[in-house]
């Protein structure tokens, strides 16, 4: 899995800072913008996360890339619904030289059953390879693609979207791969907004694991984990 931060808000910190600023200042905005210095802005955030004030969060979009992931995990991704997508198509690209896939590690850890699965992979290749040599197109002839299939996309979401999909994703309780995926790109956003996604991460960073009955019972250990996420 490759995951790659392209591009975001420059000063993405100063915007959400101004904006809340805005709403409580009686001066215009180039007054508000020339008045304060990033500790100010660091601290407007951390009271804006506290007092739930996230509208303002939402002036910040940061854009990723993701490739050599499956269809499985790309599957769950699209259903936030407040990201924007662009995926790789199945149906302008075909894939007559084989496909790439993702091999489960609980699958790849069993000799016998890896090897199995790298046999079913090849035959679905070879079956793709037929039908498209038969004149299908790509369009049908992707339905004998695996969930385990890569896929590569760009996605956009705006901060507070990306804080609510790392309390979702960046959780034990999510398929791994997605949570892989969550947990590089909340080290990436950290790195460049520390402000923005301060104590970003599963929902047992903010408090009591917020999953009940299906906790993974071991919040302290994701605790330690996302301290040292840096
Ligand atoms: C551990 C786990 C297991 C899951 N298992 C399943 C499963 O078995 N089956 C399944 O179908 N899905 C499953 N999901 C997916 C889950 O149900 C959500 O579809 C997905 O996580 C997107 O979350 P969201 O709707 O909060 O996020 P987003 O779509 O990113 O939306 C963010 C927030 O915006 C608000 N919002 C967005 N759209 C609307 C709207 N139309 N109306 C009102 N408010 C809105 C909500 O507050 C929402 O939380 C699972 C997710 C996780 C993390």
């Amino acid at each position: 899995m490759i995951v790659s931060l392209l591009t975001y808000t420059p000063e993405a910190e100063r915007i959400v800072a101004t904006a809340a600023r805005l709403c409580y200042a009686a001066v215009d905005v180039k007054a508000l913008e020339q008045r304060y210095a990033s500790d100010d802005d660091r601290r407007m955030i951390s009271k804006v996360l506290a007092i739930g004030h996230h509208g303002v969060l939402e002036h910040a979009v940061f854009s990723f890339a993701a490739e050599g992931v499956s269809r499985a995990l790309t599957h769950q991704l699209v259903r936030h619904r407040l990201a924007s997508f662009a995926q790789q198509s199945q149906r302008y690209v075909a894939f007559d030289g084989g496909f790439d896939y993702e091999m489960p590690p609980s699958i790849a850890a069993q000799p016998e059953l890896a090897t199995r699965f790298d046999d079913e992979m090849r035959r679905l290749a070879d079956l793709y390879a037929d039908l498209r040599e038969a004149g299908i197109a790509a369009e049908d002839a992707r339905f004998v693609l695996p969930n385990a299939s890569h896929s590569r996309l760009i996605m956009t979401m705006n901060a507070r979207e990306l804080r609510h999909f790392f309390r979702l994703r960046c959780c034990r309780r999510s398929q791994w791969e997605i949570r892989a995926l969550a947990t590089k790109m909340l080290k990436e956003v950290i790195k460049v907004a520390p402000a923005l996604f301060q104590k970003a991460g599963p929902g047992c960073l903010a408090g009591a694991c917020p999953e009940g009955a299906m906790s993974c019972g071991a919040a302290a250990e994701v605790r330690r984990e996302f301290a040292d996420l840096v």
